[in-house]
This record gives C-alpha cells, sequence and structure tokens, in this order.
C-alpha cells in the first residue's frame, strides 16, 4: 500500500489534512474526497477505506451519516455509485484474511456472523495480524476492536499476548483487556490482573 495516496479514493494523491475529526490521527484526501468528506457526501468504497483505518466511530464517518454498507443517508450532494464505488460485503471478503479484518474494523458492532467467519481462518496467522495490527494504530476504536477480537475469536490461543498486555497496559485499554482476559486467561490469573 502506497502512504502517499488519498485515504478514501486510494487513486489520487494526498492534498489536504483534515484534523476536525482527530488532530492526532487526521484524514489524508484528495480535494475531492475531502469535498464529500464534508459535505457527508463520501461513496461507499471512500466511507468503507477511511472507516478501516479510522473506525466507522468518527464523527464525519458515524452512523447517523452513512449506512453500515458505506450509503450516506443525508448527503449535501448528489452522489453517484458505479459498481466500483460500492463498499465490499462480508462474503466478498470472508476468504482473506486481511480483508476480512478491514472488514471487522468498519462494523458498528462485532456480530457473529464476522466472528464465525473469523474461525474458519489460521488461529496463528489471525493472531499474527491481530498484533501487528494493535501495535502500529494509535486509533483506539481500532485497538479495541483488535481486543474483541482476541475475546471472540482467538480465547486461549491468545493467552501469551494477553499476559504480555498486562505487563505494560495503558489505563484507557482496561475494558478492552478485560474482555480479552476473561476469554484467554484462565479465571484466577485473569480476575488477578483486573483487580
Ligand atoms: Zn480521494
Amino acid at each position: 500500500m502506497r502512504n502517499d495516496l488519498c485515504e478514501a479514493c486510494k487513486r489520487n494523491e494526498i492534498n489536504v489534512v483534515e484534523k476536525s475529526d482527530d488532530p492526532n490521527q487526521p484524514y489524508k484526501l484528495c480535494n475531492q474526497c475531502h469535498e464529500r468528506l464534508l459535505k457527508y457526501s463520501l461513496r461507499p468504497i471512500e466511507w468503507y477505506n477511511l472507516a478501516v483505518v479510522h473506525s466507522p466511530k468518527k464523527f464525519l464517518l458515524h452512523d447517523d451519516l452513512y449506512e453500515e454498507d458505506g450509503e450516506a443517508c443525508q448527503p449535501e450532494e448528489d452522489v453517484f455509485v458505479t459498481k466500483k464505488d460500492k463498499a465490499p460485503t462480508l462474503r466478498a471478503v470472508r476468504n482473506d484474511l486481511e480483508s476480512l479484518l478491514d472488514f471487522s474494523i468498519t462494523r458498528w458492532f462485532l456480530e457473529d456472523d464476522v466472528i464465525n467467519a473469523l474461525k474458519k481462518h489460521n488461529t496463528q496467522k489471525t493472531l499474527s495480524s491481530v498484533k501487528s495490527r494493535f501495535y502500529e494504530t494509535e486509533n483506539y476504536e481500532v485497538k479495541s476492536r483488535m481486543l474483541e477480537i482476541v475475546a471472540d475469536v482467538l480465547g486461549t490461543s491468545a493467552s501469551g499476548w494477553v499476559r504480555e498486555l498486562w505487563e505494560n497496559y495503558d489505563e484507557e485499554f482496561l475494558y478492552p483487556i478485560s474482555w480479552a482476559t476473561a476469554s484467554s486467561l484462565p479465571a484466577e490469573e485473569g480476575l488477578n490482573n483486573i483487580i
């Protein structure tokens, strides 16, 4: 993936760094996508690509403005959607681990259909990708979603990593680490950490 392309369309060069939603993790966009972002008029694939990086819980991407398939609900300009502008569906991504993990980040909740699709993948590969995604981002929602996957998909096979997390944890992740702990560590050890 090239870093100098617009995060939304992944085709044009970056012209604008938009900090209004999160000064620590601004959107990096071309002029056209920037305008569509501010007018709540992103195309589904553009919304999806941004949600993979920033989560769908940011103000400009959240669920009052876009459906789960990325369709704009309150666009301030007409949105023209051709076939190539549609966001991926679970069916389209389920057999590819990285695409499926991307998809999981774009969901408001980690639902059973995504959990079951993730469970079909190799556990060690999933753990390794979940870990690197956790450390590569500063985004709280994305990090939390990775810990939810530990809790709901990986369970005890992630116990080594969950122990590491307790050795050096950040207080804002106490809750998500606790979910992961409940399913990954023996009850007594987990409880001692949480207390
Ligand atoms: Zn763009």
